[in-house]
């Protein structure tokens, strides 16, 4: 490991002696204890007190490095930021992993236990928050100066707890026992003004370490408060509660992650949370060109802008804000630095989660920006136009504002207008878009329109979360897979060697005895890890069609009661479902449902268990991913923007079953066709059902298995009896089908089945498993930030010298 490192990658020379010393200070001076009162919490501080105190001097090398090389600088603007917990990741990128667990061995404690302390910011709901995280990371280690933005919510994504009723929620408060990562800067705090209201955002931040240099960049998240100096003013003396209340109302804006797939309430407040990072960020980084003698019109040259989906894109209207009311530019000149500034990244094909705002709420809310997007519309529409004379029907499909009795803004079109690209994650996803979601926008302007396939990163994702891979790895390759996933190929050399495959499977089985000890701790449950571990662990949603694998488990149960001998499997199920998604929830109430039969029966022990992991997160990610010998990638054809759990779990090794849907296509390519089970109808053949009529009863009738599995969970068998609690979904399935879940479960079926045959020949699974893993370094988050920086950036890598500080 140490040979891919810069020798002076820690100034400090940190021994393992110095830093069991730095944990025992830490614990009196920062923690103000004995060492007989200090609890494992304290422990895991002193710890991350005395790593932080190990990558300030890059840090503040980097910020100072930036400052005067006047570097061209790339800035993510994302809503969310699914960190995952900082420690043992900051440990891996600094080379001081070893040392750690050192240093706590001196001290009597577990580093293992110390990382398990810490609370993970879940500041994002799931693939889109986790891609803002990979890419800080992966921009921190290419070396590229970089800032991301977004909100400090002091709730990230709710809590869940799994019953035998499903899903529960409660609050996360992973700030409770305060954040030893971030460091606050009142000094860099900016007014937004939210229709009467003015609300302060203040600096958040947290450093972002790249893995083996110097290079530390910043994410930096707004909290929002009160301008108290201003309340106090305009107050009468006396009434106090009412200057609280209003700090009150003033810090609810940073309160709480929104959940996706919520129906519309509370929008106001998401809209005011928008606003709110976006006017912050674009303030800030207005405060870092003035501070490098530049003048408003040079913002282009300084700043290359990513909108992370249509979150940030009121900064098209707010750039322009900025430029003409604060800096005074005029119009064009106005226009022609937000278009070479900002770029956006769509993720979605789902029409419903396409963003949209009433315009009474805009006009509420922001009436400024608004008359700002009404003049962008007029230019825009005046262009088009003359470009489509007579052609009424387009013009109403390209305007920013969507007519009729509800007029709305439409954030995406907002997007694609003010940005000088816009691009999809994944071949398919950015095809798609150009075909049908923006259609009318690429027939215009097709070169703003690209790719750029998502990415993971491959110290979070496999570093740190299968050590013992990496291990085997180092050994076999060398270790500069962490830098260049490419070299994964080099195992291409390997794949005959029995020894190798022998330690391959021993790897893959540590893993998932590792799975299967926490959750027979946290849920009393004991699996077979020689079992085969199917996996689907996601948000729930219909698109991703968690009902679909739950529909083929019952089917197992069924032919296995039958006497059917088939190979033992764990099915193991994760993922939030969005509060107010009913359906989503009774999907889980299901899936609970099946475990608690299955895994009672005694004629299903040593064959068939069922599992729903609760509270699926970053840490469990980092658990999971590892032990999965399937990956569950079933969505229906033409939904799935990207999907990164499939790039997880094919880097750690496991085979997908999946559809032909957003990167599994080139997961395929990537592995090989022989080793990728396929089934399912192609986004095509869903497009055409959906323009010719689609029914699901014609499958069924012809599936008398898919019948007997839907009478069986109808008939109460998974519900205590209660013939009703499934009937929407069944009702769904049988009458809609809006996913396709009908279409698909035959052919689904046979590639299940030749999961089995392929599984009962473990040397042959062995060789599958090294394919996947071998053909995934495409599926690094560095080739994807490569590909931003040289193609829509333009941003170089600028290397952090070392400063001399007598500290
Ligand atoms: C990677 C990841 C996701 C995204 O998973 P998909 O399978 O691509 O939907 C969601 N949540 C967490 C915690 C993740 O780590």
């Amino acid at each position: 490991m140490a040979e891919s490192f810069r020798s002076s990658t820690s100034p400090c020379q940190t021994s393992s002696r110095a830093l069991a010393e730095a944990m025992q200070r830490h614990l009196f001076f920062s923690q103000a204890k004995s060492p007989s009162l200090a609890t494992r919490h304290d422990h895991y501080r002193c710890l991350a007190l005395a790593v932080r105190d190990r990558l300030l001097h890059n840090w503040v090398d980097t910020a100072e490095t930036y400052t005067q090389a006047q570097v061209r600088t790339a800035v993510y603007l994302s809503a969310e930021y699914l960190l995952g917990p900082h420690l043992d990741n900051n440990l891996v990128n600094l080379g001081l992993r070893q040392e750690a667990e050192q240093a706590c061995h001196e001290l009597g404690l577990d580093l293992e236990e110390l990382i398990r302390e810490e609370p993970e910011p879940g500041l994002g709901n799931g693939g889109l928050g986790r891609l803002a995280a990979c890419f800080q990371e992966s921009m921190a280690t290419l070396e590229l100066p970089a800032i991301g933005y977004g909100i400090r919510y002091e709730f990230g994504i709710f809590r869940q707890q799994i019953t035998t009723q499903g899903q529960q929620e409660s609050t996360d408060s992973w700030l409770a026992q305060g954040n030893p990562w971030e460091v606050i800067r009142p000094e860099w705090s900016y007014p937004v003004t939210i229709g009467n209201h003015t609300v302060i955002g203040v600096a958040y931040d947290t450093p972002i370490l790249g893995y083996g240099v110097r290079t530390t960049n910043t994410l930096r998240l707004w909290a929002a408060s009160a301008p108290e100096a201003l309340d106090f003013a305009s107050f009468n003396a006396g009434d106090y509660t009412k200057a609280v209340l209003h700090k009150m109302q003033s810090e609810t804006l940073s309160k709480v992650l929104y959940p996706n797939d919520e129906p519309e309430q509370g929008k106001r407040l998401r809209l005011s949370q928008q606003i709110f990072f976006v006017s912050c960020s674009l303030q800030d980084m207005f405060r870092i060109l003035r501070g490098q003698g530049l003048p408003a019109r040079e913002f282009h040259r300084k700043f290359a802008v990513q909108l992370n989906d249509t979150h940030p894109a009121i900064a098209v209207a707010e750039l322009m804000r900025l430029l003409l009311d604060e800096h005074r530019l005029d119009w064009d000149t106005a226009w022609g630095v937000t278009t070479a500034s900002l770029s956006y990244t769509n993720h979605t094909l789902l029409p419903e989660a396409l963003e949209t705002w009433g315009i009474d709420l805009f006009q509420q809310l922001l009436p400024r920006q608004l008359e700002i997007i009404y003049e962008i519309n007029a230019r825009f529409l005046r262009m088009a136009r003359i470009r489509y004379p007579g052609q009424p029907d387009k013009l109403a499909r390209l305007s920013l504002i969507e007519e009729g009795p509800h007029r709305k803004v439409r954030m995406a079109n907002l997007a694609v207008v003010g940005c000088h690209h816009t691009n999809g994650v994944a071949e398919l996803h950015s095809e798609l878009l150009r075909r049908h979601v923006l259609a009318d926008f690429a027939e215009l302007w097709p070169d703003r329109f690209t790719n750029v396939t998502n990415g993971v990163t491959p110290r979070r994702w496999m570093a740190v979360a299968n050590p013992a891979l990496a291990n085997l790895l180092d050994d076999v390759i060398g270790s500069h897979w962490r830098r260049d996933l490419t070299h994964l190929q080099a195992l291409g050399k390997h794949t005959g060697d029995d020894a190798f495959l022998q330690r391959w499977r021993g790897v893959r089985d540590a893993s998932k005895q590792r799975l299967v000890q926490h959750i027979h701790q946290t849920q009393g449950i004991l699996l077979d890890h020689s079992s085969l571990f199917d996996v689907q662990v996601k948000r729930i949603h219909e698109y991703k069609r968690q009902h679909l694998a739950a529909l083929h488990v019952v089917e197992r149960y069924l032919r296995l009661r039958n006497g059917e001998d088939l190979p033992p499997r764990t099915v193991i199920f994760g993922g939030k479902a969005a509060p107010g998604y009913a359906m989503a929830k009774l999907i889980i109430r299901l899936i609970v449902g099946i475990a608690e039969i299955v895994n009672m029966d005694p004629a299903m022990a040593g064959r068939l268990r069922v599992v729903f992991v609760p509270n699926f997160s970053v840490s469990l990610g980092q658990l999971i991913y590892p032990a999965v010998d399937l990956s569950e990638q079933i969505s229906t054809a033409g939904k799935e923007a990207s999907g990164t759990g499939n790039m997880k779990m094919a880097l750690n090794g496991a085979l997908t079953i999946g559809t032909l849907d957003g990167a599994n296509i080139e997961i395929r390519d990537q592995v090989g066709a022989d080793n990728f089970f396929l089934f399912g109808h192609t986004a095509e053949q869903i497009h055409e059902f959906d323009r010719m009529g689609y029914h699901p009863m014609p499958w069924i009738e012809k599936d008398p298995i898919v019948r007997e599995v839907i009478e069986l969970i109808g008939s109460g068998h998974f519900s205590e009896g209660d013939r009703d609690l499934f009937h929407p979904l069944l009702a769904n399935l049988t009458s809609h089908d809006p996913f396709k879940v009908m279409a698909d479960i035959g052919d689904y079926r046979q590639a299940q089945n030749h999961v089995d045959a392929c599984w009962q020949d473990p040397s042959r699974w062995a060789r599958m498993s090294v394919a996947n893993t071998m053909g995934c370094g495409f599926f690094s988050s560095d080739r994807s930030i490569q590909e931003y920086a040289e193609r829509i950036w333009k941003v170089a890598p600028v290397p952090v010298e070392a400063t001399t500080r007598s500290l």
